[in-house]
């Protein structure tokens, strides 16, 4: 029999899609430097042309054969951060799909800290494409399971690798300009990175998710259950009436963002009139959770 990760290698060869686990959530992995496979990822996701993908590397000397430039700084966070959930933005080298970068003349590129993840990039060495593997505006998947009630038969093999330990996506952030910028909050926190190479810029659409974005896909309805799901800020919540499901702020950031999109999912298919949602505090280790949450979310109304 085939090992599942050569099965993989050779459906990526020929332009077909492998979804994989990563730690942050699963991706839908397509060759980097295939338009035509890129092209299939945007379509069977029905992800709008604007919206760029990440690429995905074994390490950073896999990093710089995607860049046309690779500034000191990303050498210094890839080396600090790598595998892991931080993506850096840097001008994208000739040798992938246009479209990978949705119109822009840059790149998405980090090191996935899963082992199936970083084996499969090792087997097929070269660059993965892969957003994650959802349909465009709904919940990233963090099961196997997940992705297999999403996309289901439009994606060639899916590899099972559990359910992803950080549980929402990766940090990205922009390195290819004077100053570093986060452009979306994620896995890795700005005080984390701020830590490491000082003051760290975080874009105007990241505090106030509906002003313009410079990250395309940063629309303020992502991420989101079907079921309209209403936000309360902390001790806000009245009592709820028995059609609404609710999801309770914890006290572990990380414990809370690895759960958030499987509780959601869970609380969606109960088919309640509404999903109330607890905000967590407004403070930096949980920037990134109610960035998800504002994104999935309309206010509750004053
Ligand atoms: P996903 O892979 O679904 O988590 O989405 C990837 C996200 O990364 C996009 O929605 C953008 O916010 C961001 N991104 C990827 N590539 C770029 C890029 N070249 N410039 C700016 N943002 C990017
Ligand atoms: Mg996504």
């Amino acid at each position: 029999m085939t090992h599942p990760l050569d099965q993989a290698v050779s459906i990526l060869r020929r332009g077909g899609l492998v979804a994989f686990p990563t730690e942050t959530v699963y991706g839908l992995g397509a060759d980097a430097t295939r338009p035509a496979a890129v092209r299939r990822v945007f379509v069977v996701k029905g992800r709008p042309p604007t919206n760029p993908l990440i690429v995905h590397v074994a390490d950073a000397a896999a990093a710089r054969r995607c860049a046309s430039h690779w500034p000191d700084l990303a050498e210094e966070l890839a080396r600090r951060f790598w595998p892991g959930p931080l993506t850096l933005i840097v001008g994208r080298a000739a040798t992938l799909a246009p479209e990978v970068g949705a119109g822009l003349p840059t790149v998405g590129l980090r090191a996935p800290d899963h082992p199936l993840a970083l084996e499969l990039l090792r087997r097929f060495d070269g660059p993965i494409a892969a957003p994650s593997a959802n349909r465009s505006a709904r919940l990233s998947p963090t099961t196997a399971e997940h992705v297999r009630s999403d996309l289901g038969d439009e994606v060639d093999l899916i590899l099972d690798g559990g359910p992803c330990r950080v549980g929402i996506e990766s940090t990205v952030l922009d390195v290819s300009g004077p100053k570093p910028r986060i452009l979306r909050p994620g896995g890795i926190a700005r005080t984390i990175l701020e830590a490491a190479i000082g003051p760290v810029e975080l874009d105007a659409a990241c505090a106030s998710p509906d002003a313009p974005s410079p990250s395309p896909g940063r629309q303020s309805v992502h991420y989101a259950p079907t079921t309209p799901a209403v936000r309360f800020e902390t001790g806000r919540m009245p009592p709820p009436p028995a059609d609404v499901a609710v999801l309770r702020a914890g006290d572990d950031p990380q414990a809370f963002a690895r759960d958030l999109y499987a509780e959601l999912r869970r609380l969606d298919a109960q088919g309640k009139r509404e999903i109330w949602i607890e905000m967590p505090p407004d403070s930096p280790e949980w920037e990134a959770v109610r960035d998800r949450i504002i994104r999935a979310t309309r206010p509750a109304p004053r």
